[in-house]
């Protein structure tokens, strides 16, 4: 493999280390996770170098036999600068970053765009956190090939009918109805259903310019991040201390 890699990235983690260095997590759009290392030269503030949730391009060096990549230059066009201002905008992008690292799949470049594009969303309108959020988890479960129809019930095939309230299997890890389900807790009411059948089929670009009422966007992502964790094989972290 060459040595000197441009690539374009999102840091996902940036822990500054006491000796000035930061150990990196990097998205790469043709690489997928790298951890990389950042060395911070003496006497310089480095506090803007590879900060969490930017993204850009960077210049990597791979040393193929300590399988290990330092960072040599970067040149980051996004800094999330509003989202590490607000509380509930933080835990957003920190539970972006936990998925993606959780939920992998080949399509590095499916995975970059939803990424990138749902940061810089969420740092435009750090107000519409639950928005991008909805529309974030809804893309990443398509993309995991683990979101369902909402029409049917997949245990019973049983049609829904427009106004009928969506529940949920955790045996199945999937939305049923409601003689197939084993809990009480998560539930989808009918409104909030249609919106996820109606932006099925869209990117997270085109589901952002779909209108939703706050009281709705409650109810929808309380619902897909129970989803989530569900069938996440780990605890998320950023989910656990109850701020979205
Ligand atoms: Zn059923």
């Amino acid at each position: 493999m060459e040595r000197n890699i441009k690539t374009q990235a999102v840091v996902i983690r940036s822990l500054k280390k006491d000796s000035g260095a930061k150990f990196v997590t990097l998205f790469s759009r043709d690489l997928g996770l790298i951890r990389a290392t950042l060395y911070g030269s003496a006497g310089k503030k480095s506090a803007s170098k590879a900060s969490q949730f930017s993204y850009g391009e960077f210049l990597l060096y791979h040393n193929p036999v300590k399988g290990s990549y330092t960072i040599s230059e970067e040149n980051c066009a996004f800094i999330a600068e509003n989202i590490k201002r607000d509380l509930s905008a933080t835990y957003t992008a920190s539970y972006f970053a936990e998925v993606i690292e959780i939920f992998k799949t080949d399509d590095y470049e499916q995975t970059y765009s939803l990424l990138t594009a749902s940061l810089k969303a969420l740092d435009t309108n750090v107000g519409s956190y639950r928005k991008v959020l909805i529309d974030f988890t809804w893309c990443l479960l398509k993309n995991n090939g683990v979101s369902a129809d909402l029409r049917y019930c997949p245990n019973c095939d049983r049609a829904l009918s427009r106004d009928e309230i969506l529940h949920y299997s955790s045996s199945l890890s999937s939305p049923v109805c409601q003689d197939c389900a084993d809990t009480d807790a998560i539930v989808l009411l009918p409104g909030a259903r249609r919106y996820l059948i109606y932006t099925l089929q869209m990117s997270f670009e085109e589901a952002q310019t779909v209108e939703l009422y706050s009281s709705g966007a409650g109810v929808i992502s309380s619902f897909l991040l129970n989803w989530v964790k569900t069938i996440s094989p780990y605890p998320i972290k950023s989910l656990q201390a109850g701020v979205i």
